[in-house]
């Protein structure tokens, strides 16, 4: 689950990790008023709460000289689309005087099944740069989760940020806090870039982002209360409330599949096949024909789709349910696009009497389907 901005900054400085006061607004209005009252005359920051990244880069940040110029800035941001979504919110913060931008992330690292901390003193919004051309400009550390990011550990990373020892300390007390918010949100990911020093010399966080393990919300309910719907993308939102497993992707094969592992052998095969998948979409074990047609609806409505995969193993998974699904949702929602359908297992020949009975055909070897499907979605409109 993404956090916005703010939402993000208020619960790292629970534990500690000192950020500028700032506050939301949704309208030009509210923005000048806050940037009255905690600008006190001097600059502030105009921030688009969207949950995606290269807010600066697209507009969506700008340092404001009064109260007057933030609500004009505030207009302007709350007009945004950034990267698909909609600004519905700004967050007015006092603008530090920056000297420089350093980086500073915990993530969960798959290979070494460890959280790692990453530094770089070269941060700010160019960080994705720094990270594919001059990679060694990146410092990480696994951290053994039972003792957590040691004193020593986040002073020898300081120092790759800093020289002054009053700033590497300052900064070696943020990773710490950093990781210790990051373990106890049950985080997949905590960052703050930049990590800003002043003019002043001050070490002052300036953006904050956090995304908390799902599977955490459970045993976190004041956590999940922070969710946003109106701030993610309709998609997913559906998704959720159909209890399907979707990501959104860039590619043109529409995906639906029961079971994440062959979900994602799904996806590689499309890519194998030199296609590139729309979605990872899971529809689960135990599939109604209502959750086909909810896939089915979230699918289609992607423009990016050329061709629509199913690839159904039926186990739990009853084979005629997902073929009923099917023919449903094509009755209630014509498609524009082909579909590929690979279906074997629990049902197979009650589910292909099901879909030949209403023109579809299906295949049992997922090559054959995938190859199909890359094919379709390949080919001239
Ligand atoms: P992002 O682009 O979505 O990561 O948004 P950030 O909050 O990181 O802001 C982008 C950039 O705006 C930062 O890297 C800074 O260069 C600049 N910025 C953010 N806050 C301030 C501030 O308080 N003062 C100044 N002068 N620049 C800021
Ligand atoms: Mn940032």
């Amino acid at each position: 689950m993404n956090l916005h901005e703010y939402q993000a900054r208020r619960l790292l400085a629970g534990f500690g990790i000192p950020f500028p006061a700032g506050e939301v607004a949704a309208t030009p209005d509210e923005a000048r008023a806050i940037a009255q009252r905690l600008g006190r005359g001097g600059p502030v920051v105009v921030k688009a709460q969207v949950h995606t990244g290269g807010r600066g880069k697209a507009g969506g940040v700008k340092v404001a000289k009064d109260a007057a110029a933030a609500a004009e800035h505030a207009a302007r941001i709350l007009a945004l689309t950034i990267n698909g979504l909609p600004v519905r919110q700004v967050l007015i913060v006092p603008a530090a005087d920056i000297a420089s931008e350093s980086y500073v992330g915990v993530i969960v690292d798959r290979a070494s099944q460890r959280p790692v901390l990453m530094v770089s003193p070269a941060g700010g919004v160019d960080i994705e740069e720094v990270a594919t051309s001059t990679p060694e400009r990146i410092h990480r550390l696994s951290v053994d989760p039972r003792y957590g990011l040691l004193a020593h550990q986040a002073t020898t990373l300081g120092f790759h940020l800093y020289r002054e020892l009053a700033q590497v300390r300052a900064a070696a007390d943020i990773m710490q806090r950093l990781y210790a918010a990051f373990y106890g949100l049950g985080a997949s990911l905590a960052e703050i870039n930049p990590l800003a020093t002043t003019t002043g010399g001050e070490i002052v966080a300036l953006d904050a982002k956090l995304v908390i393990d799902d599977n955490e919300l459970e045993r976190r309910p004041e956590i999940a209360a922070l969710r946003d719907p109106t701030a993610e993308a309709p998609a997913e939102v559906r998704a959720r409330a159909a209890g399907l497993s979707f990501i959104k992707l860039e590619g043109s094969v529409g995906c639906c599949v029961n079971g994440a592992g062959l979900a994602m052998a799904t996806m590689d095969l499309v890519k194998f096949y030199g296609g590139a998948p729309a979605n990872f979409l899971d529809i689960g074990g135990s599939s109604s024909p209502q959750k086909v047609v909810a896939a089915l609806e979230i699918i289609t409505d992607d423009p990016a789709v050329r061709a629509i995969l199913f690839n159904i193993f039926g186990g739990i998974t009853r084979g005629d349910d997902v073929a009923n699904g099917i023919v449903q949702a094509t009755a209630q929602v014509p498609l524009k696009v082909p579909l590929v359908i690979r279906l074997t297992g629990t049902n197979e020949a009650e589910a292909v009497a099901i879909l030949t009975a209403a023109g579809f055909s299906a295949v049992t070897d997922m090559d054959e389907a995938v190859q199909r499907a890359v094919a379709l979605a390949r080919a001239p409109a």
